[in-house]
């Protein structure tokens, strides 16, 4: 297994409406092995591909448990979509692409999602809490979506101005 590179905000590829994956085979299972590595290095509780690069409807999910371990559960979903939503509930955010900022906006409060598993099998989700946020979250980075984005234009204006300013610091200190 490997860990990959998390592409950051604003990295177009974030943007990107990703597309259904026709096969499920070996090298995918092999790539959602390593996007779950990735995902446990960071300590995150959610990975969608296109936060390593590349533009195929897939998403890692493991949420720890109640003692704050994980690996235990993970869920691989290909070709994931919601098929309903019920109520809604406020949610405290943050992403691995977009490092160091949290925020709190609406989600609905229990989704039912369908996906393919890594074995190509359909499975049904009937999910609240913390596994139907990140449902959700994950879910919109497939169509180019972040958290974000449901922020008011100025808070998402300040957060723009913050990682460009970011972005220039670290160009700078890589050309010296
Ligand atoms: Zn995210």
């Amino acid at each position: 297994m490997a860990v990959l590179e998390v592409v950051t905000y604003p990295d177009d590829r974030l943007r990107r409406k990703c597309r259904p994956i026709v096969e499920v085979d070996d090298k995918l299972r092999t790539l959602a092995s390593d996007m779950l590595e990735t995902m446990y290095a960071d300590d995150g509780v959610g990975l969608a591909a296109p936060q390593v690069g590349l533009d195929i409807r897939m998403v890692v999910i493991d949420i720890p448990a109640e003692d704050g371990t994980q690996g235990h559960n993970p869920v691989v979903l290909i070709n994931p979509e919601i098929v309903a939503r019920e109520g809604e509930v406020p949610s405290t955010e943050g992403c691995l692409s977009v490092p160091e900022y949290t925020a709190e906006i609406k989600r609905a409060e229990k989704v039912t999602v369908k996906a393919l598993d890594q074995n190509g099998q359909m499975q049904t989700y009937a999910a609240d809490g913390l596994f139907a946020i990140c449902l959700q979250h994950e879910l919109d980075h497939l169509d180019g979506k972040l958290f974000i984005d449901y922020l008011s234009a100025l808070k998402r204006n300040m957060l723009h101005k913050r990682y460009l300013k970011l972005k220039k610091e670290q160009q700078h200190a890589a050309a010296r």
